[in-house]
């Protein structure tokens, strides 16, 4: 079929489309050792797109002997990283070939639009995965300053066993990220996709084989959290334990690789970002643009979403204004209509969170300026207006902590050191965005930040090689960059006396 150009082309590919709903074990599709499944609805429509495989200890300990083993053969592990590199490069040009129909598998998903699953997550997975395979074969080990007689290596050796828990915001990018450079570094790898957003996750799985990388190298093992994603978590022969998700389980994680096998544990976790505006603002109607799309994008599930907005006294007023009017242009759609760019929350669960942070913010005071409701509930759907909330204080509810929906928190403030005082007040870390003209001010505000990114003059930049990821409780580690590839290799000091 030719490429979809109109909702009623996406819903007839959907139709047709054969939804492949198993495990993916040694390079093979199977069904979880119990036989159990669980039910994987649409937020598009509320219909029951498949019964997936939902496994458990069992699998997990059939998927890590199995990578354990591919590991020690060496079939990929000890491969040339050029060879490696062909490999993850044919992967990607994979994903990009297949693009429609894993487009379409994230949209039926986890409901976000059909242009952002093709143009951002696919993309984005895709190039990550490039990436990280054109990066294996230009990076070099090091050798010590010795003194003549004796000669000192460092080199970097991949950790082994690999498994990456992943949420269900951007599913095939947050996997592709951690896919990217722990496969490239010659890693066996067991992915375990969240339950709310299992399909991309499945289907890649035959597309890495297809490029060539070896059964047993990359597995797929859907399920719950407290199933399977802890029998992962505990397990004595995962060597390396990497996680996107919340804050909650990512410290759960930490417990677990203590009563384990003290496995190595990066976790990439939630936010609370500020985005500042100063008076001096160079461009106020392009802070409200982005400002908007901060908080709107992906209906606000996004763990950098800007989602308090803190503005200097003197723009305030005009600011919220302008905002408010862009987020006009944020409202939700069918997600299957390539115009829309708000699509499904990804569940109704999500939808009732997101609902209980809109009455928290009315109880304790803050002033609903737009927004607020559930919209198009006769679909079957679930969807949510973008929200904005003003007079916000940051010890309020809504401002501390994580929503992970559209609903922005407007907090004023009055000079420089309070807004660095404000934004650094929350136990997250993850990243900030800065208005200004003044170029002094725009450092020493993102020096005083405690935040792993900080956006000067915009927000949400960088690509493949800017490092992604929290101070604080946001995380540790980092995705993204050559750093990345920290996570997935030891270093082996080799001391020679010649
Ligand atoms: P979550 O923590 O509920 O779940 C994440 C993953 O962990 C899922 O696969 C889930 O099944 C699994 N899990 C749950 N309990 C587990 C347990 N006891 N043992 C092992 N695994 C377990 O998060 P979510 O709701 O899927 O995702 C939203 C969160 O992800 C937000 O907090 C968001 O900020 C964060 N996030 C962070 C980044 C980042 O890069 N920092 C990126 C995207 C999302
Ligand atoms: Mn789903």
């Amino acid at each position: 079929m030719s490429t979809p150009t109109s909702r009623s082309d996406w819903e007839a590919l959907a139709a047709s489309l054969t939804i492949n709903n198993q495990a993916f074990i040694n390079g093979e599709y199977c069904d979880a050792q119990s036989g159990e499944t669980f039910e994987c609805t649409s937020p598009v429509d509320g219909r029951l797109l498949t019964q997936v495989a939902s496994c458990d200890l069992a699998d997990a300990n059939i998927a890590v002997a199995n990578a354990r083993e591919v590991f020690e053969a060496g079939t990929w592990s000890k491969l040339a990283p050029v060879k490696r590199k062909q490999v993850m490069i044919k992967f990607a040009d994979l994903l990009e070939a297949n693009a429609d129909e894993l487009a379409l598998l994230e949209t039926l998903d986890m409901g976000k639009p059909i242009k952002f699953s093709k143009t951002v997550d696919v993309a984005g997975a895709a190039r990550a995965i490039r990436w990280s395979g054109e990066a294996i074969d230009k990076i070099y080990d090091e050798v010590a300053p010795t003194a003549h007689n004796e000669i000192g290596m460092i080199t970097r050796e991949p950790v082994g066993v690999v498994a990456a828990i992943v949420p269900w915001n951007f599913p095939m990018i947050m996997a592709c990220w951690k896919l990217g450079p722990s496969l490239a570094t010659g890693n066996s790898v067991i992915l375990k996709p969240s339950e709310k957003s299992p399909l991309t996750a499945i289907r890649m799985a035959q597309l890495a084989i297809e490029a060539g990388i070896p059964p047993g190298v990359l597995n797929v093992l859907p399920g719950f959290g407290h199933t399977v994603g802890k029998a992962l978590a505990l397990h004595m022969d995962v060597d390396t334990l990497v996680f996107t998700g919340s804050t909650k389980i990512a410290k759960q994680l930490m417990i677990y690789a203590g009563e384990s096998n003290m496995k190595r544990v990066w976790l990439e976790a939630g936010g609370k970002s500020p985005n500042i505006v100063f008076n001096d603002a160079p461009d106020l109607k392009a802070a409200a643009e982005a400002a908007a799309s901060a908080i709107a994008f992906n209906q606000g599930e996004v763990c950098t979403a800007g989602s308090r907005l803190l503005v200097e006294k003197g723009v305030k007023d005009e600011l919220i204004g302008l905002i408010a009017q862009e987020l006009k242009s944020w409202l939700p759609g069918h997600p299957l209509d390539p115009d829309t760019i708000t699509g499904a929350v990804v569940d109704a669960q999500q939808l009732n969170t997101v609902l209980g942070y809109i009455k928290a913010g009315e109880e304790q005071g803050a002033l609903l300026v737009q927004g607020g409701k559930q919209v198009m509930a006769e679909t079957g759907g679930v969807y949510v207006q973008p929200t904005i909330f003003a007079n916000v204080t940051n010890d309020m509810r809504i401002a501390s902590e994580e929503i992970f929906g559209p609903v922005l928190s407007v907090i004023e403030f009055d000079g420089m050191d309070e807004a660095i005082k404000i934004a650094n007040d929350t136990i997250y870390g993850l990243a900030a965005g800065v208005w200004t003209s003044d170029l002094s001010k725009a450092h020493k505000t993102a020096k005083a930040l405690r935040s792993g990114m900080v956006w000067i003059n915009h927000y949400d930049g960088g690509d493949m090689t800017a490092p992604f990821g929290g101070y604080k409780q946001s995380g540790n580690g980092r995705d993204k960059s050559l750093h990345a590839f920290d996570k997935y290799t030891e270093i082996k000091a080799t001391w020679i006396a010649l």
